[in-house]
């Protein structure tokens, strides 16, 4: 490490950098960021598969998340250092993109660059290394598509094994819970997809709505054709339970607005309050007869409803919720089939959804508003159920993972074999495909081969059995033609046929792996130099603190 400042040039020092900057360059730089990645993806690497053992997170608050889950782990670990950040970002891009893989995928982006440390010890240039990784990931995601299982992407039971195979790693991935969980997502996922005109289905995972309850236990979780709305009914005098729901979706609030600026108004007898009362209580009765004329039973509004238009609506047999979410406003339009209005005047009939029913049931100790019985919804609701917080926050992750996988076959409905098989297939392949190739570049593409089949040994790991043993075994089995050949974890032996355990991942998935991982191994292989400005001088942070709070009263 070289310190800033600058070198005395004609004996005048020529400073280009902040005072306390600090300055990393050449293979120093490299090696520093191939070690803060590497260490990241050491964390993650216990955490694969479904044998793959849990982290406990504490944050600065004290907030414990128990988890599994590659992409929840590194978002809640807080790193710091630049390089392993740049991996962060990958894991947060893979979960964002394909909702899974992201373990494996940090995971391989740590053994590609182990595996670039070695032939950078070989005074390889990067670049070299760069190339090579490049041309390997082209031919890899070519073979993933060769190798790949076409399926239909509405079939129940390949959705269910798609869906098992995504929870089977988390902590739900037993027995009636994952049945009774899988079972759910299929079904929601079915409900919400549109049929795509290339014969492909669109799933906005978005459009299942997961709600959590406290209580009972995750077998109890249902699905709702329709919405729950963690809210109560604001009135007491109003219905609980309206059948053959006809709904208002409002975005305005149910109140006289107040004017923004504060106006004055003199008073001077008794009859003029009375009167302006009186006039007040007129326009909230008109908002309410224009929402019964156009034959509304049932308001959902995403502001407030004031006491005065509560009691009006309860007089006439309406259903209101008040304080809705946006988010819920616009699931509760694909549900409904209604449209949010923004002004009553505007109302029609035309602007209604409908549900079979709406009613306030009681879930544990709290009231929530069911809006069930929709035709043909186009957004659906999970109700999770479960002992504690954090059992309903990993359940929660979970359901996301497992209709991410569902997302991703209807869109593109190829599989290929999990527990490793695909990768020992690939590295198979990569291997062959490399002696085309020259010197350096083939020893590039040979160690992207190798990172590879750094997932099967991570599982076989897990498994209890010796990982190069297992690779070995692996290797000769695809050499034969076993294509899906991979570790079996959860029976500690290797299985000629993954498919047959129903231990499948969809391709999309595979590819995206790939792509992520190779792109963030590549991209801190380009760094030759690092710039740090110093952190800011306790001092001065402690200063403007002070100012901070002097200013906050004003
Ligand atoms: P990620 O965050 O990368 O999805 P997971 O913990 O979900 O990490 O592990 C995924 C890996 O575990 C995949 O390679 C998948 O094929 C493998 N896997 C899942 N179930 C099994 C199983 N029963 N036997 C062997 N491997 C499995
Ligand atoms: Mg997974």
């Amino acid at each position: 490490m070289s310190a800033p400042g600058g070198a005395p040039v004609y004996g005048i020092p020529v400073l280009i950098l902040k005072e306390g900057t600090q300055r990393t360059t050449g293979r120093d730089a490299l090696r520093a960021n191939i070690m803060a990645a590497r260490i990241l993806a050491e964390v993650l690497r216990t955490s694969l598969g479904p044998r793959g053992l849990d982290k406990m997170l504490v944050d600065s608050f004290g907030d414990i998340t128990v988890t599994n889950d590659g992409a929840t782990i590194v978002k809640e670990m807080e790193v710091q250092h630049p390089a392993a950040k740049l991996l962060v970002e990958v894991a947060k891009a893979q979960d964002a993109e394909v909702g899974d893989g992201t373990t494996t995928a940090v995971v391989l982006a740590g053994t590609l660059l182990e595996k670039a440390e070695a032939l950078l010890d070989q005074n390889i240039h990067p670049t070299i290394i760069i190339e090579g990784y490049k041309k390997a990931l082209a031919k890899a995601l070519e073979e993933i598509d060769k190798a790949a299982i076409k399926v239909d992407p509405k079939d129940k039971e390949i959705l269910s094994k798609i869906a098992r195979s995504a929870l089977i790693s988390k902590h739900i991935g037993s027995g009636p819970t994952m049945n009774r969980i899988t079972e759910l997502c299929v079904e929601a996922a079915l409900t919400v997809a549109e049929p795509q005109p290339n014969g492909t289905y669109k799933l906005d995972v978005g459009d299942v709505k997961i709600e959590k309850k406290k209580g009972e236990s995750l077998v109890d979780t249902i699905l709702v054709k329709g919405i729950v709305l963690d809210k109560e009914v604001v009135h007491p005098g109003m219905p609980k339970r309206v059948e053959k729901a006809k709904i208002v979706l409002l975005d305005c609030p149910l109140e006289v607005e107040k004017p923004e600026i504060t106006a004055k108004i003199n008073i001077t007898s008794p009859e003029q309050i009375k009167r302006f009362l009186e006039e007040e209580t007129k326009l909230l009765k008109e908002m309410v007869d224009k929402i019964a004329s156009v034959g509304a039973n049932v308001v959902i509004c995403q502001k407030g409803i004031d006491d005065v238009a509560q009691h009006f609506l309860a007089k006439k047999g309406i259903l209101a919720v008040r304080r809705v979410k946006r988010s819920d406003m616009e699931k509760l339009e694909k549900a409904t089939g209604g449209k949010i209005v923004s002004s009553i005047r505007d109302l029609t009939e035309k602007d209604l959804g409908y549900a079979e029913l709406v009613e306030e049931r009681k879930v544990g100790t709290d009231k929530m508003v069911f809006i069930e019985g929709c035709k043909n919804p186009r957004s659906v609701t999970i109700l999770l159920r479960g002992a504690n917080d954090m059992e309903l926050d990993e359940a929660e992750r979970s359901v996301h993972d497992a209709l991410s996988a569902i997302r991703n076959i209807m869109k593109e409905p190829k599989i290929v074999s999990g527990g490793g098989a695909i990768e020992i297939e690939l590295a198979m392949r990569l291997r062959e495909h490399s002696k085309q190739f020259k010197g350096k570049e083939q020893m590039a593409i040979e160690k992207f081969a190798e990172a590879l089949e750094e997932i099967p040994m991570i599982l076989a790991e897990t498994a209890g059995l010796d990982p190069m043993d297992a690779v070995v075994k692996l290797r000769t089995l695809h050499s034969k033609g076993h294509l899906h050949a991979g570790v079996n974890v959860l029976e500690g032996k290797i299985e000629e046929d993954m498919t047959k355990l129903n231990v499948i991942d969809p391709a999309l998935v595979k590819k995206q792996v790939l792509k992520s991982a190779t792109e963030a191994a590549t991209a801190i292989l380009k760094i030759d130099d690092i710039i740090a400005a110093a952190p800011p001088k306790k001092e001065k942070k402690k200063k403007e603190e002070e100012e901070f709070e002097k200013f906050k009263y004003y």
